[in-house]
């Protein structure tokens, strides 16, 4: 039986979002409906409500989420009512040519739910963000999308790895393959960046030096693990980089911003034969102009990195372990707690740069 439920909808372009009861159907092949206990607040959330994404609406907003299975479709064995799982956006095939080369953590063709869900008022069809929409009491998602992660973890942690988390600590330790000794920078301590640094420190990163304009912002990156901090506004970052690296600059730089100019800054602030990861995602009509000789000439290499190119099989559950352990502070991501009618004050704040991650539980 289908089931009503409370979610988060965005109505249309710019106007705010509210509470709306929508339609889950039952689970149909390869699908899952999961209970929500926890979802995060991303820009990228922010950016589907300005239409910056698509024109589809009315969107289902949340997708940074954690929850208890409730029920699968015909076909599903990797999970099964009553596992805590984390939610991902990237639900591998395993049958494109990236995933049949051993490299599925690039899947061409990953999948989400067939079914849609739907507002129960008008039967209007609902656009999951990312193919999740988690600002709900429960959600219908592909079940390659649930990964079974230690229930003994906070909920509210557990989700903030379905993304921006999971996308800067990739940053570092899958893309940028910081390993033991490395020096790192990261431009942008947004909660992108701070993962970053706290990937490096996880990895055994020697030096990690935190770049941003707001002094606020270098004091949390501190708590997560950078050695040295460096504000842009007062300082040029990529002589600040040079100068803490014996002048030389950094072995990998992540670049969490994802603009022209921080792209140019960590290009030349690192070492020679360096790494340079994008993950700050750009908007269409940035360009980039680098003289090629420098591109040449300086070696090494320039990666982006899609959603910290993680595989979530592999990765949440270990990172979760390593929380559990100890040895990753995940709690430090969550800024405060909140309810599922508060996600328009949540944006408002995340927009002032006030917190770090908002995170809605059910
Ligand atoms: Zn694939
Ligand atoms: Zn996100």
């Amino acid at each position: 039986m289908a089931q009503e439920v409370r979610g988060v909808i965005a109505p249309g372009k710019n106007e705010p979002v509210r509470v709306e009861t929508i339609v889950v159907p039952d689970p149909g092949p390869g699908e899952a409906v999961v209970q929500i206990q926890a979802c995060g607040v991303c820009h990228t959330d922010l950016h589907y409500k300005q239409g910056g994404i698509s024109d589809d609406f009315p969107f289902l907003l949340g997708h940074e989420a954690a929850g208890i299975v409730e029920s699968v479709g015909e076909g599903v064995t990797d999970v099964a009512p009553g596992d805590f799982v984390i939610l991902n956006w990237r639900a591998v095939c395993g049958r494109c040519r990236a995933c049949l080369r051993g490299r599925p953590w690039y899947c061409f063709d990953t999948h989400n739910a067939k079914q849609k869900m739907t507002l129960a008022a008008t039967g209007q069809e609902l656009s999951p963000a990312l193919g999740i929409g988690a600002f709900a009491e429960k959600t219908l998602v592909a079940a390659g999308q649930c990964t079974k992660v230690d229930p003994s973890v906070s909920p509210a942690v557990a989700g903030l790895l379905g993304c921006g988390v999971m996308a800067g600590i990739g940053a570092a330790i899958n893309t940028g393959n910081v390993g033991r000794g490395d020096s790192v920078a990261v431009i942008g301590c947004g909660g992108v960046g701070d993962a970053a640094i706290a990937g490096s420190h996880l990895a055994g990163a020697a030096k990690v030096i935190a770049v941003d304009l707001d002094d606020r912002k270098l004091q949390t990156a501190r708590e997560m693990g950078a050695t040295h901090t460096v504000n842009s506004k007062e300082t040029d970052p990529v002589e600040a980089i040079r100068e803490l690296t014996g002048g030389f600059g950094a072995d990998v730089v992540i670049d969490a911003v994802g603009r022209p100019e921080t792209y140019k800054q960590a290009f030349y602030a690192r070492d020679l034969a360096g790494t340079v990861v994008l993950v700050g995602v750009p908007t269409p009509e940035m360009k980039l102009e680098l003289p090629l000789l420098d591109v040449f000439g300086r070696g090494g290499a320039l990666k982006s990195s899609w959603y910290g190119d993680c595989l979530p099989s592999r990765d949440f559950p270990m990172l979760i372990d390593l929380h559990l352990q100890g040895r990753l502070d995940l709690q430090k991501f969550v800024t405060e707690t909140i309810a599922l009618d508060e996600v328009e004050n949540a944006f408002e704040r995340m927009h002032q740069g006030d917190v770090l991650r908002s995170v809605v539980v059910l």
